[in-house]
C-alpha cells in the first residue's frame, strides 16, 4: 500500500485548487483523481477552492464528474459561493449590482438576494465585482454611480490580473476590479477570494478541522499558497500549473524583504508525488 508523506501524515483536509491542479483547461491532469480518491480512502476530507467566480458550483460538480471524480455541490468554495456567504451576513434579501457572469449571480440569488440590472442608483447596497467577459463601459457607469452617488458598498470576488486560457492569458477579474478603483477611487471592502484567507477559513469552520490538520493544493504562488500561508494551513505547490521550480527559487533567494508567505511548505512535481511506496 502507498504511503502519504511524511509531511503530510497529521492531515484530515485537502483543500485543492482545481485549474493547474486537478485539470488544466478541458484536460485531467494524469493521477489527480486517483490522488483524490486515495485521500478519500484515508478518510481525508477534500475541498476544492476556486478563484473562478463565472461558473456555478453546481457546473464544477458535471466538471468533475466528466473526470470521474464524484463531488458534491458542497464541495466547493469559488470565489462567488464565498462572496455569497459572506454578503448575507452582512444584509439579507439585498439589492446588488454585479459585474460578473452566471456564477456570481448564481449563488447571490440562491442566497436570496436580487440581482438588479438597470436599478434606481439609490436602491443599490452593494457592487460586486468578478470576471465578466461582457464587461462594458455602461456596467462600470452604473457601479460607479450606485457607489459615489448611491449608498452602495463595493466589494470584489477576486482580483486576479489574468486568466490563463488555452493559448496563453486573458484579462483577469482584477481588471474589472481596477477600472472601478480608478474611476471612484475607493478600494474594495472586501475581496472574498484568494489570497485572502476567507475562503480557507470558511472550510475550516464547515469541516470543523484545525488548521493544522489541513492543507491546500495550488499551482500559483501569490493566490493559492499565500492565502494557505495566511490562513495557517500547510500549503503544497504543484507544478503542473504556471508556477515553475525556477520561480519558487527565485522567490526564496530574494533578500529579507521578499514576502515569506509565498513560499510553499512543500514543492511536488505533480500530485501524485505525495504518496510513496516504501
Ligand atoms: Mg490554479
Amino acid at each position: 500500500m502507498r504511503h502519504l508523506t511524511s509531511a503530510l501524515k497529521e492531515i484530515k483536509l485537502a483543500i485543492f485548487d482545481l485549474d493547474g491542479v486537478i485539470y488544466r483547461g478541458n484536460t485531467l491532469i494524469p493521477g489527480a483523481d486517483t490522488v483524490i480518491q486515495e485521500l478519500k480512502d484515508r478518510s481525508i476530507k477534500v475541498r476544492y477552492n476556486s478563484n473562478n467566480s463565472t461558473i456555478t458550483r453546481d457546473t464544477y460538480v458535471k466538471r468533475l464528474k466528466d473526470f470521474k471524480i464524484p463531488s458534491e455541490i458542497t464541495d466547493f468554495y469559488t470565489s462567488a459561493s464565498i462572496a455569497s456567504v459572506e454578503i448575507t451576513k452582512l444584509k439579507e434579501n439585498a439589492n446588488i449590482f454585479v459585474i460578473g457572469e452566471i456564477g456570481l449571480r448564481d449563488e447571490l440569488q440562491l442566497a436570496g438576494h436580487r440581482i438588479l440590472t438597470n436599478p434606481l442608483i439609490e436602491d443599490i447596497d452593494f457592487v460586486i465585482v468578478g470576471l465578466d467577459r461582457e464587461f462594458t463601459y455602461e456596467k462600470l457607469s452604473i457601479a460607479q454611480r450606485c457607489i459615489l452617488e448611491g449608498k452602495a458598498l463595493f466589494y470584489a470576488t477576486n482580483a486576479d490580473s489574468t486568466l490563463p486560457v488555452a493559448k496563453g492569458l486573458k484579462p483577469g477579474a482584477g481588471s474589472m476590479v481596477s477600472s472601478l478603483i480608478t474611476c471612484t477611487g475607493q478600494n474594495p471592502i472586501r475581496i472574498f477570494g484568494k489570497p485572502e484567507p476567507f475562503g480557507i477559513e470558511l472550510i475550516l469552520r464547515d469541516t470543523q478541522i484545525p488548521p493544522e490538520q489541513a492543507c491546500i493544493f495550488g499551482d500559483r504562488l501569490n493566490t493559492d499558497i499565500l492565502a494557505g500561508n495566511k490562513a495557517g494551513i500547510k500549503s503544497i505547490a504543484v507544478l503542473t500549473g504556471v508556477t515553475t521550480r525556477k520561480m519558487i527559487d527565485e522567490v526564496k533567494d530574494k533578500d529579507i524583504n521578499s514576502d515569506i508567505n509565498l513560499i510553499p511548505d512543500l514543492v511536488v512535481e505533480k500530485l501524485g508525488e505525495i504518496f510513496t511506496n516504501n
